[in-house]
């Protein structure tokens, strides 16, 4: 069993099953699922874990699947005690690595900044945010980021620019591996009011099409060049597909849903 300092134990749970943080709702046990209550007591733990014992961060789990065999080492959870949001300057907003997106979204609206509707579409948090390049009705994390404050596995916390980060489609390669965000300082414009009601179309349209509300990660593949992944997997007709309990979805070919209810058989046309 791993040996974790007894100050810690009150945050800790061990063998915690992941399908209980992931969108899924699947996943095994983390051997070590620790939340911290704040910034040194992250530093603290961090520096109190063996060298040669994993670390990996979650924030919602709304893009994270999680091995029936579950997790070694130490899960971070920040979503809960990381979650503050405040406007720092006419222009910018710190955001806490665990404050879901859509609380970004909804303070941005309320403070007359934008564009900052694409976050309210994201089941996140920012720091999941921050990792993936996450985006939704055309705008994106990373153009907005000025800079982020991380921490590393020596409990060490750095700034660093936005540019120091390699950013593309969905996908983040950080300056250094095994160092995790802890804030973002994100840049806006300043927006008219009008735009509270344009998000609640953006949400209406999108539920029309996606099977939101269901287990699913959102879209799963990405879509390549010139084409769309859900009309190749719905062209290869295995919209439907059942297997255990996960479904190609009915409603949106690139989404795979996990259908707690009895199985029915699997079909392939
Ligand atoms: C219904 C639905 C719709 C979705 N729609 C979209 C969409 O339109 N656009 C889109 O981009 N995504 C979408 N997603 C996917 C998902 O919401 C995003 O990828 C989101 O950014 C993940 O955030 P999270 O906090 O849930 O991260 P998690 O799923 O918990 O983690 C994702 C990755 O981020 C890492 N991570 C989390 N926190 C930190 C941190 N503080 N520091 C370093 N790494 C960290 C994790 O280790 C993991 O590698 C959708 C998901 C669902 C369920």
């Amino acid at each position: 069993m791993l040996a974790i300092a007894q100050e810690f134990a009150p945050r800790i749970r061990r063998n915690e099953p992941m399908s209980r943080h992931t969108s899924w709702h699947v996943g095994g046990p983390a051997e070590i699922y620790f939340t911290p209550r704040d910034r040194a007591d992250l530093a603290a733990f961090l520096q109190s874990v063996p060298a040669d014992v994993p670390v990996c961060w979650v924030g919602l789990g709304s893009n994270l699947l999680v091995r029936d065999g579950g997790i070694a080492g130490v899960v971070v959870s920040m979503h809960g005690t990381f979650d503050r949001v405040e406007r720092t300057a006419p222009d910018k907003v710190h955001g806490e690595a665990g404050v879901a997106c859509a609380r970004i979204a909804r303070q941005c609206i309320k403070w007359g900044l934008g564009p900052a509707e694409f976050f309210a579409g994201i089941p996140g948090t920012l720091g999941g945010a921050l990792a993936m390049n996450a985006g939704a009705f055309g705008g994106e994390t990373w153009p907005h980021v000025v800079e982020v404050e991380t921490i590393d596995r020596g409990g060490r916390e750095h700034r660093r620019a936005a540019g120091e980060y390699r950013v593309s489609y969905r996908h983040v390669e950080p300056p250094v591996p095994e160092e995790w965000f802890l804030a973002a300082t994100l840049r806006f414009e300043a927006r008219p009011p009008e735009h509270r009601s344009e998000v609640a179309a953006l949400l209406e349209r999108r539920k029309a099409t996606q099977p939101i509300g269901e287990w699913s990660c959102g879209s799963v593949f990405t879509n390549p060049p010139g084409d769309h992944a859900a009309r190749l997997i719905e062209a290869a007709r295995l919209k439907g597909l059942r297997i255990g309990d996960a479904s190609v979805s009915i409603k949106h070919a690139n989404f795979i849903i996990i259908m707690a209810l009895p199985a029915r058989p699997t079909w392939r046309a």
